[in-house]
């Protein structure tokens, strides 16, 4: 697919192709893509999957430019969807899903209608129930399938079987009529439904309406942590994160388990007393590994990367209860006991190292990079340049 887009002769991105299929500051992006001199495994064009890393990249700057520019009281006149994006913007749901909820709602994801209508030669048919072509709508509301989980959402505001909503007023109408916990399920399950969908088209495999409903809805209370969701235990206040004293550098560190089917990821960030972000890690994991020890792997990336930046001292966090207490107990014959073993023979090289368990609040960055590393294929460091979406995320923590 994406090969239609290159100039196979010149080995450079077709602009007048570009033009017709994207918006215009997606195309600046795109066109801003090195090609590989050898042709490349296709698909990197598709949000949401495991090689979206560029445009999701580019979708976020595209989409925080947008929220800036509302929130500067530059929107233009006449652009009644400004609310909207403000709303999008502030949900509190993983990056990725907010990126793609915006995309939704300009109708710029790749369904098949919407490549056909634009110029790229494909069956416009959905490829899942073959009835109707496939647009947007019908891809995330109205097939089949996609009926099929939204009819898990008991107390949903939206009458979803009436065949006439687009998906911007459905948007509109939550944003009206709905809580913020409404759009984001919204926006959440619709994704999971988008992401099972090319997981069925690309890789031949899906999952069934109730473990799509499961995994979005996990996917948003994870994302939230505990405090508004469990009856049980309210007003559990979670500690944000806090920059470590002066002279240490606090490693926080968190894993993440496939969503569906793929591989499993773990995210490492530090930083030093004044805030600033001195390294960051997105490792994806060969493999599919239990939550015990994909959580111990992330701790021992955090003490690797801190030791070949030569810190001296160091305070680890992460969200895992069991890890923190399993290097506490120095347990090592558990399920990853032999990886807390590694980790409790090279904390001693430090001339100072705490380990410490924090709430998902304080750990919300390497929460967002370990998701992140799901979808990369390689890992990815950064310890003099760090990207402005990692910049931003550590901005925005811990100052309120
Ligand atoms: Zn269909």
């Amino acid at each position: 697919m994406v090969s239609t887009l290159i100039d196979q002769d010149t080995r450079r991105w077709r602009k007048d192709i570009l033009d017709r299929i994207f918006l215009s500051f997606e195309v600046e992006n795109i066109l801003s893509i090195p090609i590989p001199h050898y042709p490349q495994e296709d698909q990197l064009i598709w949000v949401g999957n495991k090689k979206g890393i560029f445009t999701v990249k580019s979708a976020y700057f595209v989409a925080r430019d947008i929220v800036e520019k509302h929130e500067g009281g530059e929107s233009s006149v006449g652009d009644i969807y400004a609310p909207l994006w403000k709303k999008l913007w502030h949900l509190n749901i993983p990056a990725k899903v907010r990126i793609f909820a915006w995309r939704l709602c300009m109708k710029v994801i790749p369904s098949m209608l919407n490549m056909c209508s634009r110029g790229i030669q494909v069956d416009p048919t959905c490829p899942i129930c073959h009835g109707e072509p496939e647009s947007t709508e019908h891809a995330i509301i109205y097939c089949e399938a996609a009926k099929r989980v939204w009819s898990k959402w008991n107390d949903s505001p939206l009458y979803l079987n009436e065949r006439n909503g687009e998906i911007m007023d459905l948007a509109l109408y939550l944003l009206e009529k709905g809580t913020q916990r409404d759009m984001e399920i919204f926006f959440g399950v619709a994704w999971m439904i988008w992401y099972n969908r090319n997981q069925i088209v690309h890789e031949g495999n899906g999952g069934s309406e109730d473990h799509i409903w499961g995994t979005a809805i996990q996917m948003i209370k994870d994302f939230k942590g505990t405090r508004s969701w469990d009856i049980n235990n309210p007003q559990k206040i979670e500690k944000a994160w806090i920059p470590p004293p002066v002279g240490f550098f606090k490693i926080n560190v968190d894993g993440a388990v496939p969503s569906v089917h793929g591989h499993s990821g773990v995210g490492v960030i530090v930083r030093g007393w004044e805030r600033r972000v001195v390294a960051a890690k997105c490792l994806p994991l060969s493999g599919r590994m239990t939550v015990e020890e994909t959580e111990a792997i992330a701790m021992e990336q955090g003490i690797i990367l801190a030791k070949n930046l030569g810190l001296e001292k160091t305070i680890f966090e992460g969200d895992s209860m069991q890890t923190i207490q399993a290097i506490e107990a120095k347990e090592v014959r558990s399920v990853a006991g032999h990886i807390v073993k590694g980790i409790l023979q090279n904390l001693p090289s430090f001339q100072e190292a705490r380990v410490r368990h924090i709430g998902r609040e304080g750990n919300k960055i390497a929460h967002e990079l370990a998701q992140f590393a799901k979808q990369l294929d390689e890992e990815q460091v950064w310890t003099s340049f760090i990207p402005d979406w990692i910049e931003d995320m550590a901005k925005a923590e811990g100052t309120g």
